[in-house]
């Protein structure tokens, strides 16, 4: 549990550096020790009596619980502003671990069209094992989603900002109409980061994380987190140590590191990426950007009101074909060609040949996935030398 009262009175970047961390230690060592232990010992049979009947908080074995990880966990309620958090060993470790918790067999579930792929795999090769059914929704289209919305609808389930084209989801609106038909709602935030908005805040019964990405910050770490309520959190807690897709201690450890940063970093980012989509708009060879913070986005007027910043991706298309924008994307210097986003150095894919490559196009079209389509996920550098950068492969196109 975080101590909410003081998460509220100070601000982000306290927040970061202070949150979860203070309270809990033996040694007086500043930073949270490595727990690089897979069990824990008991001093006698009546210590481990006291622990099973819940008299005695303590830890008994790696699967259940690490003293790192719950510095996280703790941290992570602060910045979403939730009573519970869980860590998981990947984003996907969290969604699929969520989605088996939280569904009953038979249920059915809502979700957005424009999502990361492999959750979208999750959900169409395994939960329809559990018979499963699920309806797929235009993002920001209420008037689907309450059309969708069956007696056995148990979970409305969305990005917020989506991949790859950030479309921004009116949280409190889509939860007024969950709520009203008891439908839980859980949004994946990895776009957006706590910084840029908080989903409980609005609403959300949950929020789920790729820490991967901007928690972790420094492309060095795979972990993922889930937070919301004590009791939306039981289930998913329950679920971990039976699945067993923990993270190990010495990620534990990075994430908590990175995220004493996270304001700072999402600052930037958040600035880099706004100059980025403004001049990448105004070039005569762009066809056309994605960036919520830009006026000509659809979701702009949402995402000006419920966010604090738009992140750190950008998209855009080429005015090329695929040799073209392949010319382009190969001509930058600075970022690397490489999945992922969020951490400090630069990254730029195209995802045609990224994450869509083996998926048929015509498949890939019903995506909106094109040919010169290119995500440029914008680290933490100088924004002039991005620009520059980005400016002189464009000439190569
Ligand atoms: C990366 C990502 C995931 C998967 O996270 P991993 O940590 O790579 O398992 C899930 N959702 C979104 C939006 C992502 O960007």
């Amino acid at each position: 549990m975080s101590d909410p009262k003081r998460a509220r009175a100070v601000g982000p970047s306290t927040r970061s550096v202070h949150g979860g961390e203070r309270d809990h230690q033996t040694s007086d060592a500043l930073t949270t020790p490595i727990y690089q232990t897979s069990t824990f010992w008991f001093r006698d049979s009546s210590e481990l009596r006291e622990y099973a009947e819940g008299r005695k908080a303590r830890d008994e074995y790696g699967r259940y619980g690490n003293p790192t990880w719950r510095a996280v966990e703790r941290k992570l309620c602060e910045f979403e502003g939730g009573e519970e958090a869980v860590l998981f060993a990947s984003g996907m470790c969290a969604a699929t671990t969520t989605f088996l918790a939280l569904l009953p067999r038979g249920a059915h579930l809502i979700v957005t069209s424009d999502c990361y792929r492999r959750t979208r795999q999750f959900i169409s090769q395994y939960l329809t094992k559990l018979d499963i059914e699920t309806t797929v929704i235009e993002p920001a289209n209420n008037e689907k989603f309450e059309a969708a919305i069956r007696k056995e609808t148990a979970l409305f389930f969305t990005e917020s900002p989506t991949n790859p084209y950030l479309r921004v989801i009116d949280v409190a609106e889509s939860a007024r109409i969950a709520h009203a038909h008891g439908i839980s709602v859980v949004i994946d935030s990895t776009f957006a980061s706590p910084i840029n908005h908080r989903a409980l805040d609005d609403g959300a019964d949950l929020v789920l994380h790729s820490a991967t990405k901007y928690l972790g910050g420094h492309n060095d770490l795979l972990a993922g987190a889930a937070v919301g309520s004590s009791e939306i959190i039981a289930p998913i807690r329950e679920a971990v140590g039976v699945l067993g897709g923990v993270t190990d201690a010495h990620s534990a450890y990075l994430l908590l590191r990175g995220l004493k940063t996270l304001s700072l970093r999402m600052e930037r980012h958040n600035s880099n990426a706004l100059q980025v989509a403004r001049w990448l708009e105004s070039h005569p060879k762009i066809r056309r950007v994605w960036f919520p913070g830009l006026s000509s986005h659809p979701d702009h007027e949402v995402a000006m009101r419920q966010m604090n910043g738009f992140g750190g991706v950008v998209s855009f298309e080429v005015d090329s074909d695929l040799d073209g924008t392949i010319r382009f994307v190969d001509g930058c210097q600075l970022p690397y060609i490489a999945p992922s986003l969020g951490g400090v150095e630069s990254l730029i894919e195209m995802p045609v040949l990224m994450s869509f490559w083996d998926v048929p196009a015509e498949e890939r079209q019903a995506y909106g996935i094109t040919d010169s389509l290119v995500r440029f996920a914008c680290g933490i550098e100088d924004p002039d030398d991005l620009i520059r950068d980005l400016s002189q492969a464009l000439e190569s196109v």
